[in-house]
């Protein structure tokens, strides 16, 4: 199972029709971000707006949903690029779940519920990552990247990572938008077996 330039569009689209993801726009630097979400009247929403954006320009930053809009950096190898998806579409999903105001309430005000979104995100990620290459990513998850978390909730979403490893590797996919990536791929390679 891999995914290469064809199957990646075609694992996007899918993914956007699933989970009511209308758009997915690519950005190179912190410039185009900052000027789609001005765009979009929501830069307003962010107190660590500029943190975020000087993270997109070093690169640290591969992908950032809101909502039902989702943005993944240009220039990512399609498996890369796939995994960023499925983290970026997790939040969108975790918005849909909870609803905008309860999920922005929960993300801004509460340190330990942000770190298990980000770490829910993450073993997405890490469920299609396993999928396609039978190892895991090293840190399952990742919850320090500019999300200005309390050094507690970091603690708590690497634990939540480490807890989810052994379930990983053992093939047990729990989130809703890697079971859904793996297995749209498993059927299209059932298709092309034939
Ligand atoms: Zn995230």
């Amino acid at each position: 199972m891999t995914i290469n330039e064809l199957t990646y569009p075609a694992l996007e689209a899918h993914l956007q029709r699933v989970f009511g993801v209308p758009f997915v726009l690519p950005f190179g630097d912190g410039s185009t971000l900052g000027a789609a979400l001005a765009l979009l009247g929501i830069t307003g929403l962010f107190a660590n707006l500029t943190e975020i954006l000087a993270g997109v320009a070093l690169g640290s930053i591969r992908g950032l949903s809101l909502g039902p809009v989702v943005f993944v950096r240009e220039g990512l190898d399609p498996q890369t690029r796939a995994e960023v998806l499925v983290h970026e579409i997790t939040h969108s999903a975790q918005v849909a779940d909870r609803g905008v105001l309860t999920y922005v309430r929960e993300y801004v005000g509460q340190s330990e519920r942000r770190a298990a979104y980000e770490a829910g995100a993450c073993v997405a990620a890490a469920e299609l990552h396993h999928a396609l290459t039978a190892q895991l990513p090293d840190p399952v998850v990742q919850v320090a990247h500019g999300y200005l978390l309390p050094d507690a909730a970091i603690s708590f979403g690497v634990a939540l990572g480490e807890q989810a490893e052994v379930a990983i590797a053992a093939g047990v996919r729990t989130q809703p938008v890697s079971r859904e990536a793996i297995a749209w791929l498993r059927a299209r390679d059932g298709e092309s077996e034939r």
